[in-house]
Parts: structure tokens; C-alpha cells; sequence
């Protein structure tokens, strides 16, 4: 079997897992996903979306968000880590956002680049999920692991890791596929011990099959 056509079996059997996949951080409109995502580095998407259940009613616009006096969003949302250089880059961002587009997140991979604190995943994040947009795959700590052990990649760097996972997978299916991706990594291929007596993937997956002839 090629390696597109394995690619597209382990879509498939993660498709049928989890119908219900998605983006989990919780988002009304593509500024809050922006302003999620950022939150989210180093932070789980629980605690992000504790955050902004307060944090969206009180900054509804990119203005509010550049208006804000930093010591004041950084205590909005000092628990999510990082809280000084999030708050930086989210009012960065927000003075651009309302400055340059009238307060409406761009919709190109180059314009979201531009706005501080904004990298490829990031930027793949708001165009997939708020936009539609299927610009590349995004690629956080459980994407990259998975593509690591499924043998979807032989890369660490996230952008090398990106490139090989939408080289091999359709472009129809790259915003979906990190979500089924995170949706079974949190179910099964855990971190630290992946589950692979129980994995629906043990078939299409290299890793699986090494752990298991070992236990024989
Ligand atoms: S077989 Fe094991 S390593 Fe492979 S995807 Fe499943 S849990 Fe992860």
C-alpha cells in the first residue's frame, strides 16, 4: 500500500471514531479564535476556554483588546501562562487588526504572519476553522507525535512535519485531520504510553507493530 493510500485509511478509521471532532477551543467568531489560539501555547484548551468565557464578554472588538491597559489583560488572563507575552502579542495584534482591516482578522496566511505573535499553526488555526480555509495542516505537540509513531513523517520541526502531512494527505482533508489527529492522541496514542493493544490503527501503524512483536 502507498503511503497516500495508508494515509487515507488512517483518515477514514479516525473519521468513523470520532464523528464528532473539531476545533475545541470554544469561539463565536474568528477574532476569538484568534485571541484562543494565542492563549492556548503552553496552556490546555480547558483552561483557554475557562479564560474566555469572561474574557469574550468583557473585549468584543480588536479595539478593546488594543484600548486594554496591559497590567489589566494580563491579569485577564494571567492563568493561562506566558501571561505578559500573550497579552503583548494580543494587543499588537488587535491594534493592526482594527488599524489596517477595520477590525476584521485577514483571511491570508501572509497577513495573519504580519501581526505579532501569530505563526504558521496559529494562522492555519483561524483560516481552517473560522474561515474554511484549508491553508495546511496544523501541527501542535499531538499532531506531531502521531504523524512520529503513524510514520507519516521522520520530522521534528513543525513546518517539515506540515509540509509531509499535506503532501500526503488531500487537501479536502486538512482541517479535519489534526482534530482527528488531537481527538486520538487525548483517546489512545497517549503520550506517554500509547494504548496500542486497543488502537484501531494497530494495522496501518508502524510503531504499533513494533510494540507489539517485542511483547510477543
Ligand atoms: S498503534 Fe500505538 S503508536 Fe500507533 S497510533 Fe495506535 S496507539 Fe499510537
Amino acid at each position: 500500500m502507498d503511503e497516500k493510500q495508508r494515509t487515507k485509511q488512517i483518515v477514514s478509521a479516525l473519521r468513523r471514531a470520532y464523528p464528532d471532532a473539531r476545533c475545541s477551543l470554544n469561539h463565536s467568531n474568528p477574532l476569538e479564535l484568534l485571541v484562543a489560539t494565542i492563549l492556548s501555547a503552553q496552556c490546555t484548551d480547558e483552561r483557554v476556554n475557562t479564560v474566555t468565557a469572561d474574557l469574550f464578554r468583557k473585549y468584543r472588538r480588536a479595539e478593546d483588546y488594543a484600548a486594554a491597559p496591559a497590567e489589566e489583560l494580563e491579569r485577564d488572563i494571567h492563568s493561562t501562562g506566558f501571561f505578559r507575552n500573550k497579552a503583548k502579542s494580543i494587543r499588537a495584534a488587535c491594534a493592526i487588526i482594527a488599524e489596517r482591516y477595520s477590525g476584521r482578522v485577514p483571511e491570508t496566511m501572509e497577513e495573519l504572519l504580519e501581526l505579532p505573535g501569530v505563526a504558521r499553526k496559529t494562522a492555519n488555526v483561524v483560516l481552517g476553522n473560522a474561515y474554511g480555509v484549508a491553508s495546511g495542516v496544523v501541527v501542535d505537540t499531538h499532531v506531531a507525535r502521531l504523524s512520529q509513531r503513524l510514520g507519516l513523517t521522520g520530522h521534528v520541526q513543525p513546518e517539515k512535519i506540515e509540509k509531509d502531512l499535506s503532501a500526503l494527505a488531500p487537501r479536502k482533508d486538512w482541517i479535519l485531520f489534526p482534530h482527528l489527529l488531537i481527538a486520538h492522541g487525548r483517546a489512545v496514542c497517549k503520550a506517554r504510553a500509547p494504548l496500542c493493544g486497543e488502537c484501531l490503527l494497530l494495522k496501518l501503524c508502524p510503531t504499533g507493530q513494533t510494540v507489539l512483536s517485542t511483547e510477543d
